[in-house]
This record gives C-alpha cells, sequence and structure tokens, in this order.
C-alpha cells in the first residue's frame, strides 16, 4: 500500500476537503481571538506573549449549514527576527495553503509597514482575501477604518472579535468566497452492516458460515426496511444481524474446478468491494501464502474495515504454533492493525470473538477526529519530531484535517513533500493516540500549489 501521495498523487485525485480560511496578521490584531468567535466556543488559546508558538492551529468552523477549517496562523514564524519579512512569509505560506485568506489589521493602530509588507504579497495572489479592521468595537472606530481602503484589498469588514460585533457580516462575507463544501458525510444506507467473509479455497469459508448460521439458528430472511440482494445471506451473530455478500458464489465455490480462479477472484474482488468489512479467513494449518496476501491487500487497496481470522485452529499444535508466530511476524507486518482472532469452525472455538472484531472494525472505519483535536495533537507530535532535514531544509508540516470517513482519510498540509517514512511515522503515531484498530487509514500531503 502507498501512503503518500503529493497535490494530485491518489488514484482517485486529491481527497475532497472542506474549504480552508486562513488567518492571518501581525501578532496581537486580534488573530485567535477572531478564530475562537469562529468557532464559537472559547477553545482557542489567546497568547498576549507575540512569539509564543500556540498548540492548537486549525479548528472546524460551521455558519449557516455550511463547514469549513480555519487555521489560526499565529503559531507559524514564531521567532523571526525581521518582522516584515516574517509576516510576509506567513501570508505567503497561507495563500498556498488556504481557499480564502482573511487578513486582520488592528483599526486602532491602522495600518502599519509590517501590514504594508504582508499586503504586497497577498495582492499579487490570485486568492480573495477578506480584509478584516479588528478591534473596532465602536462606532468612532468603525468610521476610522475606512481608511484602510488604501490598503488595496477592497472593502475593510469592520469587526469586533472581542465583542462579537460585525462577525456575522464577517462570516457571510467568507462563506461567499468559499467554494460549496464538499459533502463529506456519506449517508450509510439504513439496514444490517454488510461483511465479505473472504479465502482461498477450503480454508472453511463455508463451515464457517455454516457454523455461524447453524448455531444461533440464525439465518434470517429479511430485514424490516431493507432489500437484500438473493446472493447474500442474512445471518445472526453475536445478537446482530449482519448481511454476508455473495454467500451463493461462496457456496458455488466450493469443489469448483480450477481453472476458473481468475473468475473467483473478480467475484471475490467484487464481494469486497460491496462489503463495508471483509473476513479474511486463512487456514492456520498451513502457511500464508501469495494467495492470502493478495486477498489482504484487495481489502487494504479497497479500503475495506478488515478482521483476519485463522481457521482450523484445532490443527495448532505447539509446534505449528511456533511457525505461525514467525509468519504472522514476517508476511502480517504491514498491517498490524488488524484484528487476529484464532477460531475452528469445526468445533466452533472463538467464533463468539468475530462479532465484537467486527464491530471494532466498523467504528474505526467511520471514526472522525475533531480538527481541533487532531491538530492539538499533531502540532505536538512535530514540535517533537520534526521531519528530518534533507539537504539543509525541512518541510514544515502545517496542520491536518480529515477529509472523510469509511476509510478514514487525512490530508496534511506542508510547506514541501514529506518522506514516506515521515508519514509512516505520522500514522503509526496516529494510530497510537487515536485508535482506528482495524481501518486502513489513508494518508495524503498537500504542498505548495
Ligand atoms: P493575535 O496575536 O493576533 O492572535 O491576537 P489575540 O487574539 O491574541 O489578541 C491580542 C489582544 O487583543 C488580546 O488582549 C485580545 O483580548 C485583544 N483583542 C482581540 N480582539 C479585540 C477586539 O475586537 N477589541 C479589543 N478591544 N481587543 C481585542
Ligand atoms: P471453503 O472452500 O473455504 O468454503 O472451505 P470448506 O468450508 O469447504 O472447508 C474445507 C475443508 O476444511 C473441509 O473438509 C472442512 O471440513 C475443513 N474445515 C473447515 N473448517 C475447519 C476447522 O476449523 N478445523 C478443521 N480441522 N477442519 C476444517
Amino acid at each position: 500500500m502507498e501512503w503518500v501521495e503529493d497535490v494530485v498523487g491518489s488514484e482517485d485525485g486529491p481527497a475532497p476537503i472542506n474549504p480552508v480560511v486562513a488567518v492571518v496578521g501581525r501578532p496581537n490584531v486580534g488573530k485567535s481571538t477572531l478564530v475562537n468567535r469562529f468557532i464559537g466556543r472559547r477553545q482557542a488559546v489567546v497568547e498576549d506573549k507575540p512569539g509564543v508558538t500556540r498548540d492548537r492551529v486549525a479548528y472546524d468552523a460551521y455558519w449557516n449549514g455550511r463547514q469549513f477549517t480555519v487555521v489560526d496562523t499565529g503559531g507559524w514564524i514564531p521567532d523571526a527576527k525581521d518582522r516584515a519579512a516574517a509576516i510576509a512569509r506567513q501570508a505567503e505560506i497561507a495563500v498556498d495553503t488556504a481557499d480564502v485568506v482573511v487578513f486582520v489589521v488592528d483599526a486602532t493602530v491602522g495600518a502599519t509597514d509590517v501590514d504594508e509588507a504582508a499586503v504586497r504579497m497577498l495582492r499579487a495572489s490570485r486568492k480573495p482575501v477578506i480584509l478584516v479592521a479588528n478591534k473596532a468595537d465602536n462606532n468612532a472606530i468603525e468610521i476610522e477604518a475606512t481608511s484602510l481602503w488604501s490598503l488595496g484589498l477592497g472593502e475593510p469588514q469592520a469587526v469586533s472579535a472581542l465583542h462579537g460585533r460585525g462577525s456575522g457580516d464577517l462570516l457571510d462575507a467568507i462563506l461567499a468566497a468559499i467554494p460549496e463544501a464538499p459533502v463529506i458525510v456519506e449517508d450509510r444506507p439504513r439496514g444490517p452492516r454488510r461483511v465479505a467473509l473472504v479465502g482461498r479455497p477450503n480454508v472453511g469459508k463455508s463451515s464457517l458460515l455454516n457454523k455461524l448460521s447453524g448455531e444461533e439458528r440464525s439465518v434470517v430472511d429479511s430485514v424490516a426496511g431493507t432489500t437484500v440482494d438473493p446472493v447474500d445471506s442474512l445471518v445472526t451473530v453475536g445478537g446482530e444481524v449482519w448481511q454476508f455478500v455473495d454467500t451463493a458464489g461462496l457456496r458455488k465455490r466450493a469443489g469448483q474446478a480450477s481453472g476458473t480462479e481468475y473468475f473467483a477472484s473478480l467475484r471475490t474482488q467484487a464481494a469486497i468491494e460491496a462489503a463495508e468489512v471483509a473476513i479474511v479467513l486463512l487456514d492456520s494449518s498451513e502457511v500464508i501464502s501469495e494467495q492470502d496476501q493478495r486477498l489482504l491487500t484487495m481489502v487494504v487497496e479497497a479500503g475495506r474495515a478488515l478482521v483476519i481470522a485463522f481457521n482450523k485452529w484445532d490443527l495448532v499444535d505447539a509446534d505449528r504454533r511456533w511457525y505461525l508466530d514467525k509468519e504472522i511476524e514476517r508476511e502480517l507486518k504491514r498491517i498490524p492493525w488488524a484484528a487476529r482472532i484464532n477460531v475452528s469452525a469445526r468445533t466452533g472455538r472463538a467464533v463468539d470473538k468475530l462479532a465484537p472484531a467486527l464491530r471494532t472494525a466498523l467504528a474505526s472505519w467511520e471514526q472522525r477526529i475533531p480538527t481541533g483535536q487532531l491538530n492539538q495533537w499533531l502540532t505536538a507530535l512535530v514540535q517533537a519530531t520534526p521531519h528530518p532535514v534533507r539537504g539543509g531544509k525541512a518541510p514544515r508540516v502545517l496542520f491536518a484535517t480529515q477529509a472523510g470517513v469509511a476509510p478514514p482519510r487525512f490530508v496534511i498540509f506542508s510547506t514541501g513533500p514529506l518522506d514516506a517514512g515521515y508519514v509512516r511515522f505520522v500514522e503509526r503515531k496516529l494510530r497510537e493516540e487515536f485508535g482506528f484498530e482495524g481501518s486502513p487509514i489513508d494518508i495524503s500531503v498537500r504542498t505548495r500549489r
């Protein structure tokens, strides 16, 4: 599985993400206060001391039923000596990463030389820029703020981030400037969760399905309000009805002559695509084969949740166990996140562990990390372990958002391409922090356009 993609590197193109609004400006003009206003919670840290790196940078914001990601750029250039250059650079990075730039000026001070440095950069860019005259706490300052027209960024939006004055109009202006938000919550059709039970011939798929359906007298004909494909089976497992997809194909495959493997594989692929979670059944009495690996890859590449079940555990003795442990270490190293269950379709051993594992995998598959929480964690991570320096330079990780679920997809914004190894490191740490057991994760990197 190739995890890294640059701007448009993935097969499906770049992950659609919420529009990004970057808030840019000198220290102390009120960026954090404004961001707090946008997210409607007193959650962001307001820092009075210039030069203090903030620990939170990006948040989910909602206004009039639309959502966007708001980025507080305050911590990006923490200790530059040349203020004007630093702020221009901050604006430049913001322009690269954002769909809209909100440029904040302190209306009680007016435009300073440092502001002018940023404005030159912003005006040269093609990005929409909204000029905010902040600290317009009263009419007098608001009138004063009209002089900021001279900056050439259009009409100044007079706002008091502290008191809320004008912030509704500003949010309307932002929404008018950003592209329509992509629909990111795909509504799952109601009904039983769909499971693909896959494995090479003779691993015990039909035996396991028979065990599951026999044991609980649990094959059901229908579930109210849903239509189920006739080739599928509804089976109660662990007190819940599951839709096992293409079990007809599974029965047909039993005792099939060789030579049809290609079509069997196409059918397996289709079953995986139709499912939300796959149980890949392996025969623990035999070595993990290339065919097993292909099935696992199919599931991961299809982006489905995964449970690995080692069947025929009744045949495993101490000797075999020793070799199997070595094989697992070697062959399944690339998917340490998948749950492994040792079952026996013959004796019924541990078959009751399947349902909980499926539920965990599906919960991970649909897990969403709020942007604020994600970035609080990410900022600490990249501070503790920055990207390695290559040729005297290191790309800076700026912020990240979760672009979608099922499977979870993340987009990291950075000032340059990230090493594949560093992205893997981030994924490992992300899993340590947030779990995602049983689900693949997709991480892509967005850099300068
Ligand atoms: P940042 O460095 O640009 O993020 O600025 P902060 O949000 O940390 O704000 C700097 C200072 O300005 C804080 O003391 C805020 O309380 C204050 N401030 C922010 N917005 C307003 C405002 O609209 N009116 C007034 N009077 N003060 C504000
Ligand atoms: P399928 O081709 O994957 O559907 O596999 P089957 O369910 O037809 O099983 C293939 C063979 O393995 C049959 O002879 C089964 O009796 C046997 N088998 C299935 N599960 C187990 C198990 O848990 N333990 C043992 N010892 N044999 C099993």
